[in-house]
């Protein structure tokens, strides 16, 4: 895997959808991090509403792991809020 372009995205905010794994139809580049994907060889696609289309850009396993790292990080920031809602 290549060095990743900016700050890791979430899902919460990247994506308008789950990730769905991808088998590769012919090499692609991660959208994140370049790294070519050979045909044959596992991705993920990660749905994007973008310009009123949904886009499915590709993304490496690496990169996917990331991004899933962060979004659970965020989902974690929301969570913690409810308690001292609840509190109350
Ligand atoms: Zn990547």
């Amino acid at each position: 895997m290549a060095k990743p372009k900016g700050k890791t995205p979430s899902l919460l905010s990247k994506s308008t959808g789950t990730p769905t794994l991808h088998v590769c139809g012919k090499a692609t580049a991660c959208k994140r991090c370049n790294t070519k994907i050979k045909t044959g060889e596992q991705c993920f696609r990660i749905p994007k509403q973008q310009n009123g289309f949904a886009a499915k850009p590709t993304f490496c396993i690496s990169c996917t792991r990331l991004i899933v790292e962060k979004t659970k990080s965020d989902i974690l920031a929301v969570e913690q809020l409810f308690p001292a809602i609840e509190a109350r």
